[in-house]
């Protein structure tokens, strides 16, 4: 049996929307751990799923079948290395971001209210289109990634094509297991905590952030109008399906009111979609990833 396995575990704790079935088993295994995790999985024929923070995942109510591994607890190692920063797969981005204004590496600052971890924020090319727009790869040197066979590679965001808000990472086939990262802009560090907190600030004044969500819903479509404009032209501002919600703070934002599954988040996203093509003519892709 593999070490730490646990069974039958709910994982609504373990996402950011609160909401999801049961995980068959569930592992947070260390570096070397993980690859007794994914051997045994091959071995056992078993489906395999990887989880951060679970900041941007829709877990299906009937959970998951297989072995999930979940990074946020167990790979957390963080450092500098001449001009670089190596940070295990699942530090939290807001740490990773104080440690490099700390260390004197600019242009991390974006990271601060992002509540994903560096594995889940380089599977989805994590970043903004507001404020200061940015993205992982400008930060991101090359990565290490363990195959489901259990062999290791280095990688770069070119090699998993990465473009707004994906990566072929989205696969799930290759667990993120660290990270580089490098220092392209030197600044000073008080200089850098203030930058950095001033857009933590705008955040918290524009976002919902006392809701448990995903953030974004949507892609921003082509053009310079985000999801939430098209989602509130349409109407739907405050728009409910059982326990989930647009959000009145920002549409483009999806609040679970305490009762929600993953039915009434689907339900609604299907009505938004539908209801903006319909309306604005505009189709809306889904930024939330669906696991099931
Ligand atoms: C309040 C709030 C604000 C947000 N703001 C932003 C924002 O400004 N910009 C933005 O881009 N996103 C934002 N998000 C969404 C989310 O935080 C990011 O997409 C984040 O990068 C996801 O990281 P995670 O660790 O939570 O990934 P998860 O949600 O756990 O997983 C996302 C995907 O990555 C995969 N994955 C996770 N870890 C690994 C790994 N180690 N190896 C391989 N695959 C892995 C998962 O299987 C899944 O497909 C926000 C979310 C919330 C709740």
């Amino acid at each position: 049996m593999l070490e730490g396995l646990k069974t039958q575990i709910h994982l609504s704790t373990f996402t950011t929307w609160k909401i999801g079935g049961f995980a068959q088993y569930l592992v947070e295994p260390n570096l070397y751990e993980s690859i007794e995790a994914v051997r045994w999985a091959d071995n056992n024929k078993l489906s395999v799923y990887f989880l951060g923070n679970g900041s941007n995942i829709l877990i299906d109510d009937t959970g998951l079948p297989g072995l999930v591994i979940v990074t946020r607890n167990s790979l957390m190692g963080l450092r500098r290395e001449a001009d670089y920063i190596i940070a295990e797969s699942g530090v939290f981005l807001p740490h990773l971001s104080k440690f490099a204004a700390r260390e004197g590496f600019s242009g991390f600052e974006f990271l601060i209210g992002i509540p994903g971890t560096v594995g889940g924020a380089i599977a989805m090319n994590a970043g903004l289109t507001v404020f200061r727009p940015r993205e992982m790869t400008a930060i991101v040197q090359d990565f290490d990634v363990l195959n489901l066979d259990g062999s290791i590679e280095t990688l770069t965001m070119d090699d998993v094509n990465a473009e707004y808000r994906h990566t072929d990472l989205l696969d799930g086939k290759r667990l993120i297991l660290q990270a580089r990262f490098r220092l392209d802009e030197a600044g000073d560090p008080t200089e850098i905590k203030r930058n950095t907190f001033e857009h933590l600030a705008e955040r918290k004044r524009k976002q919902p952030l006392d809701k448990p969500t995903a953030g974004s819903t949507f892609k921003s479509p082509p053009g310079s109008k985000g999801a939430g404009w098209y989602i509130e032209q349409s109407g739907l501002k405050g728009f409910q399906v059982g326990g989930a919600r647009v959000s009145p703070v920002h549409a483009n934002w999806i609040e679970n009111l305490g009762s929600a599954t993953a039915a009434d988040v689907r339900n609604l996203i299907d009505h938004i979609q539908a209801t903006v093509d319909k309306r604005m003519s505009i189709s809306l892709e889904p930024e939330v990833i669906f696991l099931s």
